[in-house]
């Protein structure tokens, strides 16, 4: 095994999220989830415990910089340093609104505007709170969970089938490319920053209609948040490899 890191994972307490959790813990590292809520968060985190994973949670909402803040603070204070930040929150649609299309298909500004909030501006904001603690680490890593539906090769498959398209697809296709400034601008520090998809995952994020187990959806960002130093960065893979973006 790597030398045991220490691991932020937003959004760490279901889905995808809590499987990059669990599969890092799994492999003896220390786990953080940043969670919205902290009853979920830790209710997630005593579930990994009674597997053995070294698991916490903190408080850390993604569009709100004083919570993103306050849990760099805690996480300075605890181990001092953070080895690798997974950027996995992400939101498809408005709380309340179904997965099926309650949103209007392209009228609700609102609606793109807080999906780009969580998805783009909430990594921005997480990223830059924490790459001091990254700077600390010997083997600093960050990963972004995009989605191969913002790949602009593949683009006008997903934007004319679905009324959340219009926020969630673009949202993926700027992450994906704030990835690649992030990896060009800190590679000279030895920050490797990778995107990766996880296909399509049965999460709360697509009311289940996904075809992989979170399990299998995890593995491509677990691969990614360990590589060794001086391995890759600036790429966006899934399990296959290379994803077109
Ligand atoms: P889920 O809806 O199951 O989980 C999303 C997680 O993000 C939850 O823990 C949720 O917290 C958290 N979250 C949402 N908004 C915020 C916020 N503002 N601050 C902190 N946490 C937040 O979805 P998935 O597990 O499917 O999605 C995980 C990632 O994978 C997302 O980035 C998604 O876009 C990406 N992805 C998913 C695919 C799929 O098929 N499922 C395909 C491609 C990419 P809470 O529990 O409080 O709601």
């Amino acid at each position: 095994m790597n030398n045991p890191m220490i691991v932020l994972v937003t959004g760490g307490n279901k889905g995808i999220g809590r499987e990059i959790t669990a599969q890092l813990a799994a492999l003896g590292h220390t786990v953080v989830i940043g969670a919205r809520s902290l009853d979920r968060g830790e209710a997630t985190a005593a579930q990994l415990r009674l597997t053995g994973g070294d698991v916490t949670a903190v408080a850390l909402d993604v569009t709100d910089p004083a919570t993103v803040a306050a849990a760099a603070a805690t996480i300075r204070g605890k181990f001092g340093r953070l080895d690798a930040l997974v950027n996995n929150a992400g939101i498809s649609h408005q709380p309340g609104a179904d997965f099926a299309g309650q949103v209007p298909r392209f009228a609700d500004v609102n609606h793109v505007r807080s999906v780009f909030e969580t998805n783009v501006f909430g990594v921005i904001t997480v990223t830059s709170a924490f790459l001091p603690l990254l700077r600390l680490s010997t083997t600093p890593r960050i990963v972004n969970v995009s989605s191969s539906a913002g790949s602009l090769a593949s683009i006008s498959d997903f934007a004319n089938t679905d009324p959340i398209a219009l926020g969630y697809v673009p949202s993926k296709t700027a992450l994906t490319a704030v990835t690649m400034m992030y990896a060009r601008d800190l590679v000279s520090e030895g920050i490797l920053v990778n995107a990766v998809c996880p296909g399509f995952v049965a999460t709360d994020l697509n009311n289940h209609r996904g075809i992989r187990t979170p399990a299998e959806g995890a593995a491509s960002a677990v691969r990614m948040a360990t590589i060794e130093a001086g391995g890759p960065t600036g790429t966006f893979t899934d399990d296959q490899g290379p994803v077109a973006w």
